[in-house]
């Protein structure tokens, strides 16, 4: 099967500094310490963390920022516009959206009261808890069919909160609630 790529249009353009970045960056942090954010050793940033702004718009950590240890105001972006089927999305900042923010957008466009969202790679959980706790269907991460596959646990589990396996996506782990704080929670409550 082919698969569209993801297209970013982007806007080079630093986010507002009215944003409060300071909760996100602790958490980010603290998940990059765990090993859950990070670089592979392939030297690949894997893991991104985001916050809603708006009903639809979302502040997230750039494409390949996991390997900084703390993160400034350039290294976020901020998600503007999404549409899945085309599989893009309008971002701006100093820094890209990564394909992965459409796997946020998703959880954020099916439950209005999530406010944030944690994607994490772990070999230990997603082994572990594949098909044992909500599991995605075995689809390509960063397709359209990714993003459709998390709308679909979410809704049929009709998920507030919680953990997501992404089947198709080796080590892929989707955390979210209605803060920072819950998500990052819902993942160390099974650690
Ligand atoms: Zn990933």
């Amino acid at each position: 099967m082919e698969y569209i790529k993801f297209n970013c249009t982007w806007e080079e353009k630093l986010i507002s500094e009215e944003i409060d970045l300071e909760e996100i960056n602790n958490w980010t942090a603290y998940l990059k310490r765990e090993l859950l954010l990070g670089v592979d050793p392939e030297g690949v940033g894997y893991g991104n963390v985001s916050l809603r702004q708006t009903d639809k718009t979302f502040l997230i950590t750039g494409s390949q920022t996991a390997k900084y240890p703390d993160l400034e105001r350039k290294d976020y972006a901020i998600v503007e516009k999404y549409d899945f089927i085309a599989n893009a999305v309008h971002c701006h900042g100093l820094t890209k959206a990564s394909a992965e923010s459409l796997s946020h957008a998703i959880v954020y466009q099916a439950e209005k009261s999530i406010n944030a969202v944690v994607h994490v790679h772990s070999n230990h959980l997603w082994e572990k808890f594949i098909d044992k706790l909500p599991t995605t269907e075995e689809v390509p991460y960063g397709t359209p069919e990714m993003a459709f596959a998390i709308q679909k646990v979410i809704k049929e589990e009709n998920m507030k909160s919680g953990l997501i396996i992404m089947a198709g996506h080796q080590d892929g782990v989707l955390a979210f609630g209605a803060s920072l704080k819950e998500a990052v929670l819902k993942i160390l409550a099974v650690i």
